[in-house]
């Protein structure tokens, strides 16, 4: 494999992902180029290897058992082009990088999201969203390996979205992305947005472990504010903790397991439903490998 791209052997995703939850995984893979990654996967077809695709793992449960297959990371598609205020950003890069560069070049539409700490493939793939925008509403086209592992470009009006969804989820790898984008003053938005970032930090865990909210907000109440009125902050399973500072977050206070947070989770559902009668469904996606 190593012909395809940065090989590592027995990785622990722990220590990759966002909550500090997950097991080893046998291999990681970071390849080199979109055709060193269909050779990758042809190979692992042919070899008949499980995989996994990871952004930041900022919006995934992972499963803490060992992962007898390879994670596939495209940190390696990191490339940011920007033509006029069309901008062409690989699936690695992170989105607070991205909107960086584009404040740079005054190009100011994706500010939103400067505080996502995803990847433009796993923001892309998810629908992201902050402070009343989506990114999906500036993608142009997505440039993706489908299911017969061929690379092809898919327009906005190929792919279907809606909120934190997208068509492209489990049927297709997003390579890169391009965005259309605004000109503005970026002085004037960075203060706005910076106003709006400190509120978050001030009224959301976002110094601890986590995988962001936790819930999807149901159509009549914000999730964490749900939680809130059923009295359910501060609640642990094991290492597993509503937060105090805001209820729809489930941080890590230490050693959490998979199973801890998923006990918590079904706990807050169960309340959900007997004493509220909703149905609240979970925005980070879990793996579990077996
Ligand atoms: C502190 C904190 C704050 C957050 N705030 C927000 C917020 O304001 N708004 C918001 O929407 N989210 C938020 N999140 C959640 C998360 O950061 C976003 O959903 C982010 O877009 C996930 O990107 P990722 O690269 O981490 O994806 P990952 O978690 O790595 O992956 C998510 C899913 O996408 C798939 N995937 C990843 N990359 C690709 C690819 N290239 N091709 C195909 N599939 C892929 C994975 O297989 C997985 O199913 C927050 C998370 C944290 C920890």
């Amino acid at each position: 494999m190593d012909k395809y791209g940065i090989v590592l052997e027995n990785v622990s995703l722990k220590n990759l992902s966002t909550i500090n939850i997950g097991g080893t995984a046998k291999y990681l893979v970071r390849p080199y180029s979109y055709v060193d990654l269909t050779k990758l996967l042809d190979y692992l077809k042919e070899n008949d290897m499980k995989y996994y695709i990871l952004g930041n793992a900022s919006n995934v449960l992972l499963d803490d058992s060992y992962f007898d297959g390879v994670i596939i990371k495209l940190d390696e598609f990191n490339s940011i082009d920007i033509d006029g205020n069309i901008v062409t950003a690989g699936a690695g890069v992170m989105l607070p990088k991205l909107v960086n560069v584009c404040l740079q070049k005054e190009l100011v539409s994706l500010a939103h999201f400067s505080m996502i700490p995803g990847t433009v493939g796993g923001s892309v793939v998810g629908n992201a969203g902050a402070y009343g925008h989506e990114i999906m509403e500036y993608v142009k086209e997505v440039k993706v390996i489908d299911k017969d592992n061929k690379i092809k470009t898919l327009t906005k009006d190929d792919i279907s979205f809606g909120y934190r969804y997208t068509s492209l989820k489990d049927n297709y790898i997003v390579l890169s992305a391009t965005f259309i984008c605004e000109k503005g003053n970026p002085i004037e938005v960075l203060s706005d947005i910076g106003t709006r970032n400190e509120k978050r930090k001030d009224t959301q865990p976002l110094d601890k472990p986590s995988v962001g909210s936790i819930f999807r907000n149901p159509d009549d109440i914000p999730a964490g504010r749900l939680i809130e009125e059923l009295g359910l902050k501060g609640t642990k399973v094991g290492g597993a903790v509503v937060s105090e500072k805001h209820a729809n977050f489930i941080i890590n206070d230490g050693d959490a397991t998979f199973d801890d947070v998923i006990k918590l989770i079904d706990k807050i559902k169960k309340e959900a439903k007997e004493k509220r009668n909703i149905d609240l469904v979970c925005e980070p996606t879990i793996v579990r490998w077996n």
